[in-house]
């Protein structure tokens, strides 16, 4: 029993992997897009499944599958760590969908589709929250209304939780440290963007908030914002609250700034001079940093600095105008071996530099799997 099958459906996406855990390789790698989109196209996530299925044939032993594990983005405060999933389990995903309106729904669908497709295989939700549900009072709590906290949820849950938990864990491993021994900041710069401070292996504070759109600058979404703009947009304009929210998650951050959700684009454009793209540059790394000295203030002291996801495991031009100028603060990069292309966890700090930057890949279906595994008993 050491196949695990890893499912993570977006809102019209169902990517999966097949991991083989007696030697952690991929035995399928896939993904089922577009679901919903179009006549002609997958119906629902359901249809997802089947067409999932056909594609693990001849990979999939389902003699030899431990575990279905789903990363579930929202589990509010309801849940900590890996969960095995029942009709209880799936009805409180069912209750917190109002906090995740486009994620939890797709992936209920999924854990259903998957239930029936694997009756006698336990399922395990990993969610994305779990690892910050370690934050003190003071960083998760905003200043609102009692009502609002406390009938209707409104507090810090912040995401990505299972890339921060595994980058942050493996950061430690590389400086022969114990996790518990060790204070690191992790940037998880993809699409989506959040940085995270981990005291001795605990998530105590997170850029994002009650929902993905708070903090760093991101591909679509605007990060940290006054929230009298959506007020002042609806005043102004036509827009009602929905769709100045579908602006500020899908139509801003780097693509409003400078034409293109991809930093490829982006420094290649500011590069060729182009001012939309240097000024979405600037505007990116200086909310990055701003994020680092914020952390350093809440660590206190930090071991690591690290590095993961698309943009933060490729990018040597943001990695150094994330951290320009805080050599003072002990943070500084090797010219040399920040612009060194690799796939490989690495140190990019000088060999002098007081605190270690490091650019760890992520891997969150390996985390997925790894703590679907241990839950069930296996591994
Ligand atoms: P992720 O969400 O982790 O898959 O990251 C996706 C993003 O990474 C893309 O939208 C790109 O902006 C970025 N990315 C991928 N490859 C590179 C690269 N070589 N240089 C800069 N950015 C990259």
């Amino acid at each position: 029993m050491n196949q695990v099958l890893v499912l993570n459906s977006g809102s019209s996406s169902i990517k999966y992997q097949l991991l083989d855990m007696a030697d952690r390789r991929r035995l399928a790698v896939g993904a089922v897009e577009r679901i919903g989109e179009s006549a002609g196209s997958v119906s629902d996530h359901a249809a997802g499944m089947d067409v999932v299925l056909g594609e693990l044939e001849g990979h999939l032993d389902r003699s030899a599958l431990a575990a279905v594990g789903h990363r579930v983005v929202h589990g509010g405060d309801r849940f900590r760590g890996p969960t095995r999933i029942d009709d209880e389990v799936c009805a409180t995903i069912k209750e917190l969908i109002p906090l995740a309106p486009l994620h939890n729904p797709a992936n209920l669908t999924l854990i259903e589709a998957a239930r029936k497709a694997f009756p006698d295989t336990p399922q395990v939700a990993v969610f994305d929250t779990a690892f910050h549900q370690t934050l003190p009072v003071p960083a998760y709590t905003y200043a609102v209304p009692a009502e609002w906290r406390d009938d209707l949820g409104v507090r810090r849950y912040g995401f990505h939780g299972t890339s921060h938990q595994y980058v942050s864990r493996r950061a430690a491993e590389l400086l022969g440290r114990r996790p518990e021994e060790v204070n690191v900041i992790v940037l998880h710069l993809g699409n989506g963007a959040s940085a995270c401070a981990v005291r001795q292996g605990r998530s105590v504070d997170t850029s994002m908030g009650m929902t993905p759109l708070e903090g760093l600058v991101m591909g679509t979404r605007s990060g940290d914002l006054d929230p009298a703009v959506s007020a002042y947009i609806a005043r102004r304009t036509s827009q009602d609250a929905e769709e100045t929210d579908r602006v500020l998650n899908k139509a801003s951050g780097m693509l409003a700034l400078g034409g293109s959700n991809d930093m490829r684009d982006i420094t290649r454009g500011a590069d060729a001079g182009d001012e939309g793209a240097t000024l979405a540059l600037d505007v990116y790394c200086y909310r990055i940093r701003k994020y680092i000295g914020a952390y350093l203030a809440v660590l206190g002291r930090i071991d690591a600095l690290v590095f993961t996801a698309g943009v933060g495991e490729n990018s040597p031009v943001v990695r150094a105008g994330a951290v320009a100028g805080l050599e003072h603060l002990g943070i500084a990069i090797s010219p040399k071996r920040n612009a060194a292309e690799s796939k490989e966890e690495r140190y990019i700090s000088p060999y002098w530099a007081q605190t270690a930057v490091l650019v760890v890949p992520t891997d969150e279906e390996i985390e997925i799997a790894d703590q679907a595994l241990t839950l069930v008993g296996g591994g």
